[in-house]
């Protein structure tokens, strides 16, 4: 790395002026997703057996499922498009709030849809643990319907699933950049059709869970090997192990451990290191300072109580990158 990131610091500038796409409306990066309604209960001593109640030393609201990578990514300084299904409630009045006025995330390919309630999340953090209960319904519109024609964008993350969504097709056709998510119940069945999907991607960002259910392999170094031989970029995230990686287009290999820190809210580790990796690809870093970086982003965030409102922005980073 030539300088030291400072607040404010826009790692992308030198991107945008190559691919002049600074001035036409573009964006750096298009998510696509649902918004949920994460409540988070941090600090319990235990999870709830039935018929009694556990007290909580923490407590978060906030936005989630594709809200935690959308603001991670604009707090790091990309400009962030999101498309995404919101509810018809005061949760998706909410979240709206949030993402647009606070977090400077476009929404002008998401939507509101009247009569469809917001899916929400209740997380309870036992220690390094989490359990969840989810309740809600799928979105109205696939991404595809909610966006037509994909932005300008250098970048897009999209979930590997059976098929290519047409948007995906589209953008890549276009020369955005595809990040994959495994976006998918990793309990499942291994599905070759979804490692034929892999094709379609720079990069594969999977957790060490997933990585294995989807490769069929019993370890995760197995399963990234497995990933790298279908994928230009191959990316596993150990949780507390930190993260490793192959860039097969480089040849580089890696593996950083985490930071040693108290995890109080692990919710969204996973896409705040995902928008992390995103800025080093498109700044064009090498594979460790690609990882190191997006280790770091995550480790700062698991520290806080709160979700997707934990992520790091350059001002928390700039003590720690060096
Ligand atoms: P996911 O959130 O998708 O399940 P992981 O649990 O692998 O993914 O976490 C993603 C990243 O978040 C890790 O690679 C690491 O950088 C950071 N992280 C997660 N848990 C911890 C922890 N207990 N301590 C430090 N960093 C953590």
């Amino acid at each position: 790395m030539d300088a030291m990131p400072r607040p404010g610091f826009d790692p992308l500038a030198a991107v945008r002026a190559a691919t002049n796409d600074g001035e036409d409306g573009g964006c750096d990066l298009l998510l696509t997703g649902t918004v949920f309604q994460d409540i988070i209960f941090t600090g319990l001593d235990h999870g709830p057996e039935p018929g009694t109640e556990v007290w909580s030393q923490g407590m978060g609201t906030c936005p989630g499922g594709v809200a935690n990578q959308a603001i991670a990514a604009a707090r790091l300084g990309l400009r962030t498009s999101l498309a995404a299904a919101f509810g018809d409630d005061g949760y998706g009045d909410f979240n709206w709030r949030i993402l647009e006025t606070q977090e400077h995330v476009d929404l002008s390919l998401s939507r509101r849809f009247e009569g469809w309630h917001s899916p929400v999340t209740v997380s309870m953090c036992v220690d390094h643990d989490r359990s969840m209960v989810t309740h809600g319904h799928p979105a109205p519109m696939s991404a595809s319907e909610l966006i037509g024609e994909p932005p300008k964008a250098l970048a897009a993350v999209a979930d590997l699933g059976e098929e290519p969504e047409p948007w995906m097709l589209a953008a890549r056709k276009a020369g955005v950049k595809l990040f994959g998510d495994a976006g998918w119940d990793p309990t499942g069945e291994w599905s070759p059709r979804r490692l034929e999907q892999l094709s379609n991607f720079h990069a594969f960002m999977p957790n060490q869970r997933e990585a294995m259910a989807f490769t069929g392999m019993d370890n995760p170094w197995s399963a990234l090997y497995a990933l790298a031989d279908r994928v230009p970029v191959a990316v596993v995230t150990l949780g507390a192990q930190g993260a490793m990686a192959v860039d097969s287009e480089t040849g580089e290999e890696e593996w950083v451990p985490s930071l040693p820190v108290t995890a109080y809210d692990p919710t969204g580790a996973g896409d705040c290191f995902g928008a992390a990796f995103v800025v080093g690809s498109l700044a064009g870093w090498p594979l460790g300072d690609r990882l190191r970086f997006a280790n770091l982003c995550a480790s700062l965030a698991v520290q806080e109580v709160g979700g997707s409102l934990a992520a790091p922005g350059w001002g928390d980073i700039a003590d720690w990158w060096h």
